[in-house]
C-alpha cells in the first residue's frame, strides 16, 4: 500500500499534485480520484503511487472515482508527451482525453416562481423597493436575475451567473425569498436525444396506394427510416398512424447517433473495382499493419482518387483481424451520409465521435470503446484520444486540414498526436491528403513515411482545365470593379444553357465585409477586436466574424454622426443575390456558416445538388470540401486569394490547398470540367501552380522560400502570445519577456518580436507575441519552459502567456 499519490489535475500549472491514501483507499495510476484544491473539491488522474514523503503538509484523498485505470498507460504516456511537446499542464491534458467531466459534475438549475413573477412585476410598477435594506447594486442584480428566469424554463447556474453576474450569495438569499427554487439537474436533463424509426414489419396484404408507398419507401431503404424524413413523402400523415396499426410497420426510439438521412440507398464504397493503383496502395497498407511495428505512411492522392474506399477497406480488415483502428476526419467531414456508410460496413462495431455529441452521449461512446465494443473508431481532432485497444491502424484524412489544430488550451495538432499514439502502440499510420501539407510531404521526401502516390482520377477522368481571369486588368477594361468577370458570366450562361451544374466559391461570408464613413473615414470595428464588422442582410445585422458579437446596422456612423456611410466589399450572401440577379431562372443554394448550422444543413444542400433540385452553388471553403457531385462542370473562384495578403507564412501554402480542392469538384462525373480562377494575383506562385495542379512544382518553390526564411519545416516554430484586457498590462508584460529574450542569450534560436500581433486585439484581449524559431526542437522547448518559470517568477499569469507550439495561425 502506497502512501501518496500523485495527482494531475485540469488547473493551468505545470505540475502535479500530492496527496495522502487514507487506510483502506486504494487509488489505481490512470484512475480518478476526488481531492481538495485551494476551495474546492476537483477530479484528477492518478499519475504515480509513491512513499516519499513530500516536504509540505498534504491533504487526504477524498475518494477514489475509478477502482480500474480509465487511461492505460499508453494513454498517460502519450498524454505526458502532450504536456512536453506543447509545454501544456498535464492535467488540462488528461482533461481533453478523457470526455467524462459530466459524470461527476452537478449541474444545477434555476427557474423563477409566482412569487419571483409577482416580485418583478411590482418593482417593474414602483421602481424600486424601500423596504429592503441592501444596496441598491444588489437590489438591481436581483432584478436583473429575475428578468432572466421570466423569459425561460429552467436554466444551468453557469449561464444565470455569466449573464446576470450574480453571485452565489445572492442566488442563495433569492432562493430562501422562494422568488427562484435551486434543482439538481444531474440526472434529469442529461437526457439523450432520441430518434423514431419506422421499420417494416410485414408488406404482405391489401393497402391502399399511399399505404404502398409508405410500404415501398420503406423497403426500398433496407426497411428502416426516420420517422422525421418520410414526412417529405407526399402521404397524408395518418397513413403511418393506419399501417402501424395494421402491424405492418413498428415505431422504435433510439438515440440519437447519427440520423442516416437520405432514402436513397447510396451505393456501396465497393461496387465499383479498385483501381491497380488502389489497389497498390492498400496492399501497402495492410503490409504496414501486418508487421506489427511502427510505420508512417503519405497517401497523396489526387481529388477523386478513390482514397476513402482505401481507407474503409484497410479498416474492415483490421476489424476482421479483431484489432482496433482510429480514423480521423477534417470538422466538416463527418457527414451523416458518411456516418451511414459506416453502420453499413462496420455495424455495431463502429464508434463515431462528432462536436454535435452532448456531454453524455460522448462518455456513453467512451465506455463502448473502452468496453471494446466498438473497435472501429471515426471522429474529427479529439478521437485520437479514443481508449481503444490493440490499436492497429490509424488514418488521419486530410492531414492538412486546420481543424485538427486545437486553438485553445491544451493547444495539440491531432495529426502529430495520432502518429506518436501510432508510435508508442506499434502501429501503422496513414495521413491521406490531395494537398499534402509541406511537413508532411518534407518528411516523406525525406524517407521518414513511407510515399503512396495516387495522380490519377478514378476510371481515368481528366482534372478540369483551368483559365487565370486578372482582375486588375478586369478593371482597366469594364472601367468598375467587377465580382462576376465577364468571361465567369459568360461560361456561367453556357452551363446553364446545358442544364449542367455550376460551383462559385467566395471564401468570405455575410453581404459586405466593410462599412465606411466617407465623412470621417472609420470603419465599423468590433467593441472586442481590432476588426471591421462585416454586414448581413437578410439577418439583419452587423457581426463579428472573430468573437461572434452583433451589431444593429447603422444608419449612421457611430464614431461621427454622418450619414454617408458606404456598405463595401462582396461576402457570399451578396454574390448569391448578384447571381440571382444575372440569372433569374437558375436555382441558387448557398453553403456558407450562416446557411448551414449543423451537418444535416449541410448535407442537405449538397444532396439537392446532386439530385439536380439545384443548378447552382454559391459559398465559403465550405463547398470545396471532399465531397462527390458529379454533374459540376464548372467551378467559378470569385474570392480565395484574400490570404495572400495576409502577414502569416502558411498563407501561400493555404491558398493552393484551397485552390486546388475547389479545383476538384469540377468534373467528376462523365463531363470533363472547367474552372474560371479570378484573382488579384495572377503571377502568384500559389495560384500559378494551382491552376496548373502542379503540387510538387508548388512544394519546391515554397519549399526554397521557407528555407531562406527559417520557417517549418526547416526550422521548430512557436508563437508566444501575451495578452491582456488592459493595454499597458499587455504592453508591460511583453515589455518584461521582450528584455528577458534579449539578455538571455540562446545559440541557435531565433526570437522576433515583441510586435503587436496582426489582430492586435481579439475578443477584448490586446494582443502582442514572439515568434521563436530554432533548428533544434530541444533547444526550443527548453528555451520555451525556462520562460515559463520566468514568466511565473514575474507573477504574470500563466493564462496570459499563450504558448503554441507548431503555431498554424500567426495572427
Ligand atoms: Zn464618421
Ligand atoms: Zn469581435
Amino acid at each position: 500500500m502506497s502512501e501518496f499519490c500523485d495527482v494531475a489535475l485540469p488547473v493551468p500549472l505545470d505540475l502535479v499534485f500530492t496527496y495522502a491514501v487514507p487506510e483502506g483507499m486504494q487509488p489505481v495510476v490512470g484512475g480518478r480520484v476526488l481531492v481538495p484544491f485551494r476551495q474546492q473539491r476537483m477530479s484528477g488522474i492518478v499519475t504515480a503511487l509513491h512513499d516519499n514523503q513530500p516536504t509540505v503538509k498534504t491533504k487526504n484523498v477524498i475518494s477514489v472515482l475509478d477502482p480500474a485505470p480509465v487511461l492505460d498507460e499508453q494513454l498517460i504516456q502519450l498524454g505526458q508527451w502532450i504536456a512536453g511537446y506543447y509545454l501544456a499542464p498535464v492535467g488540462e491534458v488528461f482533461r481533453t482525453m478523457l470526455p467524462l467531466g459530466a459524470e461527476f459534475k452537478r449541474t444545477i438549475g434555476y427557474r423563477i416562481t409566482e412569487q419571483g413573477h409577482m416580485t418583478l412585476h411590482l418593482a417593474g410598477m414602483s421602481g424600486s423597493s424601500a423596504r429592503s435594506q441592501k444596496t441598491p447594486e444588489d437590489q438591481f442584480a436581483e432584478m436583473r436575475v429575475l428578468d432572466y428566469l421570466a423569459e425561460r424554463e429552467m436554466t444551468r447556474e453557469e449561464s444565470l451567473r455569466a449573464a446576470t453576474r450574480a453571485s452565489k450569495a445572492l442566488l442563495a438569499g433569492m432562493v430562501r425569498k422562494k422568488w427562484i427554487v435551486r434543482e439538481d439537474l444531474s440526472d434529469a436533463q442529461e437526457a439523450t436525444r432520441t430518434v423514431r424509426f419506422a421499420i417494416l414489419r410485414s408488406s404482405e396484404g391489401k393497402l391502399n396506394s399511399n399505404q404502398q408507398t409508405l410500404v415501398d419507401t420503406l423497403a426500398a431503404a433496407g426497411g428502416k427510416v426516420a420517422v422525421e424524413s418520410l414526412q417529405s413523402l407526399e402521404v397524408p400523415r395518418t397513413t403511418l398512424g393506419t399501417l402501424v396499426k395494421r402491424g405492418f410497420v413498428e415505431i422504435v426510439e433510439e438515440a440519437a447517433e447519427f440520423t442516416a438521412s437520405g432514402l436513397k440507398a447510396r451505393p456501396s464504397l465497393f461496387d465499383s473495382q479498385f483501381s491497380p493503383a488502389q489497389q497498390a496502395a492498400l496492399k501497402s497498407i495492410q503490409q504496414s499493419v501486418n508487421a506489427r511495428r511502427f510505420c508512417g505512411t503519405l497517401l497523396h492522392g489526387i481529388t477523386g482518387s478513390g482514397k476513402t474506399a482505401i481507407y474503409l477497406s484497410a479498416m474492415r480488415a483490421v476489424l476482421e483481424a479483431g484489432r482496433s483502428a482510429l480514423l480521423l476526419v477534417p470538422e466538416i467531414g463527418l457527414t451523416p451520409a458518411v456516418a451511414a456508410d459506416l453502420h453499413q460496413l462496420f455495424g455495431e462495431g463502429v464508434a463515431i465521435l462528432h462536436s454535435g455529441l452532448s456531454d453524455k452521449e460522448r462518455a456513453q461512446q467512451w465506455h463502448r470503446i473502452k468496453r471494446g465494443h466498438a473497435r472501429m473508431v471515426v471522429g474529427t481532432r479529439s478521437a485520437v484520444f479514443a481508449p481503444v485497444s490493440d490499436l492497429a491502424l490509424v488514418i488521419v484524412d486530410e492531414e492538412q486540414d486546420p481543424s485538427y489544430k486545437q486553438e485553445e488550451m491544451p493547444r495539440y495538432h491531432a495529426r502529430d498526436v495520432a502518429v506518436m499514439r501510432a508510435k508508442m502502440a506499434n502501429a501503422a499510420v496513414v495521413l491521406g491528403s490531395a494537398t499534402p501539407s509541406l511537413e508532411s510531404y518534407f518528411n516523406a521526401k525525406k524517407g521518414k513515411y513511407k510515399l503512396l502516390e495516387m495522380p490519377d482520377r478514378v476510371e481515368q477522368r481528366p482534372l478540369p482545365e483551368v483559365e487565370i481571369i486578372d482582375m486588375r486588368q478586369e478593371f482597366q477594361e469594364t472601367g468598375s470593379e467587377q465580382v462576376i468577370s465577364r468571361k465567369l458570366a459568360e461560361e456561367i450562361k453556357e452551363r446553364l444553357e446545358r442544364k449542367e451544374q455550376v460551383m462559385v466559391l467566395l471564401n468570405r461570408r455575410g453581404y459586405s465585409p466593410v462599412v465606411l464613413c466617407r465623412t470621417c473615414g472609420k470603419k465599423l470595428e468590433c467593441k472586442n477586436c481590432a476588426i471591421a464588422m462585416s454586414h448581413h442582410k437578410r439577418s439583419p445585422r452587423m457581426e463579428c466574424h472573430y468573437c461572434g458579437y452583433t451589431a444593429p446596422v447603422p444608419k449612421a456612423c457611430v464614431y461621427c454622426g454622418s450619414e454617408y456611410v458606404y456598405f463595401l466589399g462582396t461576402g457570399s450572401e451578396k454574390l448569391e443575390e448578384l447571381l440571382h440577379g444575372m440569372f433569374p431562372q437558375a436555382r441558387i443554394g448557398r453553403l456558407d456558416r450562416d446557411t448551414v448550422r449543423g451537418r444535416e444543413d449541410f448535407e442537405r444542400a449538397l444532396n439537392a445538388l446532386d439530385e439536380g433540385e439545384l443548378d447552382m452553388l454559391v459559398g465559403t471553403q465550405m463547398i470545396a470540401k471532399g465531397h462527390d457531385v458529379h454533374g459540376v462542370t464548372l467551378v467559378g473562384v470569385v474570392g480565395a486569394d484574400m490570404a495572400l495578403g495576409f502577414p502569416d507564412f502558411r498563407a501561400a501554402e493555404r491558398t493552393f490547398q484551397l485552390l486546388t480542392q475547389v479545383e476538384g469538384r469540377a468534373g467528376r462525373g462523365n463531363t470533363p470540367g472547367k474552372v474560371v480562377l479570378q484573382t488579384y494575383f495572377p503571377d502568384h506562385y500559389a495560384v500559378q501552380y494551382a491552376a496548373q495542379h502542379d503540387f510538387v512544382g508548388f512544394y519546391e518553390k515554397e519549399l526554397r522560400f521557407r528555407s531562406w526564411m527559417h520557417y517549418p519545416p526547416y526550422s521548430a516554430l512557436a508563437n508566444v502570445l501575451v495578452r491582456s484586457g488592459k493595454l499597458d498590462e499587455a504592453l508591460r508584460w511583453s515589455g518584461i519577456l521582450g528584455k528577458w529574450f534579449e539578455t538571455t542569450r540562446h545559440e541557435g534560436i531565433r526570437v522576433l518580436g515583441p510586435a503587436a500581433a496582426p489582430i492586435v486585439r481579439l475578443k477584448r484581449d490586446y494582443r502582442y507575441h514572439f515568434v521563436v524559431k530554432s533548428a533544434s526542437r530541444e533547444k526550443l522547448n527548453t528555451l520555451l519552459r525556462t520562460m515559463l518559470a520566468y514568466v511565473a517568477q514575474q507573477k504574470i499569469p500563466r493564462t496570459q502567456v499563450i504558448v503554441d507550439v507548431d503555431a498554424v495561425w500567426l495572427m
